[in-house]
């Protein structure tokens, strides 16, 4: 049993290297998965690439396809994409990850996401390798299945290689352009420095066996230090389970070290750590389908890395995404509590932490299954491009508690009253009071579409506002009367005037200064062209006939040539609030210029 025998280099013993395949939606990543998956059922390969708890594991006899002594004993490839908590997890992921597979889809070159993706990589340095997916889209492209990349390279047209060629030469320079150097593996002399592509197809599985040779060949060469075994457990949870005749299991990654039946282990959960026994260690059987009841093999221990089933008690609300410790039974116990503690204050205030690092006061509620996903989400709301702030977060089902702390903001500012949900369900009474309240719950099922439909919400409630507020904004002017086209005296007020400043709409409420004293008239009640056309607005230089019909009784006494006379201009009324409505709804209609009038108008007024 390979997974047993750990590979020897020298005294060191090699555990096997941890990959995951990340990159855009639809890129492949799932597809390549099940490629490498599938090769192995083709060649009925008893001993071959098996699918574990959460991963996939490839011996390295399987990847042994080439001559060259192999170090780590194999491959385990995470199952990232169909792994919820690892599909956004990305933070989490990387830094359990060894070397990373990033799927960028030939036709398609570098997406929104294969870009952030590399620069977490880079981040937290990762070692990464490009896989540069869906060469059989290739116009003309001549299957070789599972065939080496070079070797069904070679076997194509002048046109496909001319097509691979620019295409190929379009994702390196927008690598580069993200600060990478990348180059074919085969053509790569330099990969200390410079990252490899390699090209596939996870449809006829050109390209799957360089790939599995390079994530072996470049980890063993890159990263030994990290891939040797050591008898101190480090280990990643994936996933809770709920199981019928198991009772509640967790899904863990063993990265190093060894796991026992009966070892006591410390879990982060939603309600504190929790110090538990290991009751029983579980992988499936080999060939058989996951998920499948009575599959399970059970053992004593096991060894790093691989993908095991933990069963215990108490680990209902474990977080997906914190550490397993194990508590030693050589520790005396006042040293374990203090390792606990230690591992309580590491692990329990996780989510204090976020909320405390990048959480503030306004901002929207985030609530999402994992807490690797949390985490992601947090980070992606907060990234440059997107500027969304967060002001609190939780994990599980979006609960009445939830809504009532997202609808703080209703009174502070209203369209961050939302709560992002990512893969949580609502329950049906907090569905209820968000509505009443007025709480919007926005979900998705993947980061930037919750982000699309979140911005898309704002807009629609931004809209909403500025057609509330569409009384309250006014635009500043100043009209000069023109004296011998007065034609009316009195309330309602008639006159042709020229925009001598700013923008003039029907609406506005107009008043005049006169020594010193503030007259309001009324609001432009009716505009139109000396052709007797109806406008809505008018712009510097343009003369126009304008009715003002007071409102207030005080401003339907007044008198043009008594309270008032063409040597006073009009003004438009504006106010606080008025500047206030205009700076928030009205910015893209606003020019310098109308601000600097604002700023001379709000002076003359005496507005604060
Ligand atoms: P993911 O979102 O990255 O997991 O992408 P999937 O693996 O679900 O693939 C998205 C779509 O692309 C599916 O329809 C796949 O069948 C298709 N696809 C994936 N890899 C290839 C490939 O190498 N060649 C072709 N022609 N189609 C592919």
């Amino acid at each position: 049993d390979s997974q047993d025998a750990c590979a020897i280099e020298g005294d060191r013993v090699l555990r096997e290297t941890i990959c995951c395949i990340l990159g855009h939606v639809d890129a492949g990543k799932t597809k390549l998965l099940d490629c490498i998956r599938h090769t192995n059922v083709q060649k009925g390969d008893a001993g071959g690439i098996t699918q574990q708890i959460g991963a996939t594991y490839v011996p390295v006899e399987y990847v042994k396809e080439r001559a060259k002594p192999h170090k780590v004993p194999g491959l385990l490839v995470i199952d990232t994409p169909g792994h919820e908590s690892f599909s956004n997890m990305r933070s989490r992921g990387m830094s359990l990850c060894d070397i990373a597979v990033v799927v960028v889809d030939i036709m398609h070159g570098l997406e929104k996401q294969t870009v952030e993706t590399l620069a977490l990589l880079k981040d937290r340095n990762v070692r990464f390798i490009v896989v540069l997916n869906k060469v059989d889209r290739l116009c003309g492209w001549k299957h070789c299945p599972d065939a080496p990349i070079k070797k069904a390279l070679e076997n194509q047209s002048g046109d496909v290689k001319r097509e691979f060629g620019w295409r190929l030469t379009k994702v390196v320079t927008q690598l580069k352009e993200n600060g990478f150097n990348t180059a074919l593996y085969y053509d790569n002399q330099k990969f200390r420095k410079v990252f490899d592509i390699v090209p596939t197809s996870a449809i006829s599985g050109e390209g799957i066996p360089d790939l599995l040779l390079m994530l072996v060949l470049r980890s063993q060469a890159t990263m030994m230090e990290k891939l040797t075994f050591v008898n101190t457990v480090e280990c990643t949870v994936l996933e809770v389970n709920d199981d019928k005749d198991l009772g509640t299991t967790i899904d863990v990654v063993l990265i190093n070290g060894v796991l026992h039946k009966g070892d006591q282990v410390n879990v982060c959960t939603k309600q504190g750590p929790v110090t538990t026994t290991i009751r029983d260690l579980l992988t499936p059987h080999p060939l058989k389908e996951l998920r499948v009841k009575g599959i399970y093999k059970h053992h004593k221990e096991l060894k790093a890395a691989q993908g095991v089933k933990i069963v215990a008690r108490g680990l209902k609300y474990a977080i997906p995404g914190t550490s397993l410790v194990v508590v030693k039974p050589g520790d005396d116990l006042g040293q374990s509590e203090a390792k606990s503690q230690r591992n309580e204050n590491e692990e329990g205030n996780v989510i204090q932490e976020i909320s405390r690092l990048k959480t503030c006061k306004e901002g929207v509620y985030v609530q999402a299954s994992t807490f690797g996903i949390l985490e992601a989400i947090i980070e992606h709301l907060n990234s440059p491009g997107v500027n969304v702030p967060v002001s609190g977060c939780n994990l599980g089902p979006i609960e009445k508690k939830d809504v009532m702390k997202a609808s703080a903001m209703l009174k502070r500012k209203e369209e961050y009253a939302a709560i992002l949900a990512f893969n949580v369900r609502v329950m049906p009474e907090a569905d209820v009071l968000a509505s009443e309240s007025g709480v919007k719950i926005v979900t998705a099922d993947t980061v930037y579409k919750l982000v699309d439909s979140f911005n898309e919400h704002i807009k629609r409630s931004k809209e909403l506002k500025k057609m509330q507020c569409a009384a309250n904004a006014v635009f500043p002017c100043t009209l000069k009367i023109l004296p011998n086209r007065v034609y009316r005296k009195k309330d309602p007020f008639l006159c042709d005037v020229e925009v001598l400043e700013g923008v003039v709409k029907v609406g506005t409420p107009i008043c005049v200064y006169v020594g010193g004293t503030v007259h309001g008239l009324g609001r432009i009640s009716s505009m139109q062209t000396s052709n007797g056309n109806h406008i809505d607005s008018a712009k510097r230089g343009v003369v126009v006939s304008v009715k003002i019909t007071g409102e207030s009784p005080k401003e339907k006494t007044r008198l043009y040539g008594r309270h008032f006379d063409e040597s006073n201009e009009l003004i438009s009324q504006i106010s606080r609030r008025s500047i206030d409505v205009l700076k928030e709804y009205y910015r893209d209609e606003m020019n310098d210029e109308n601000w600097q009038l604002i700023r001379r108008l709000k002076k003359l007024l005496d507005i604060a």
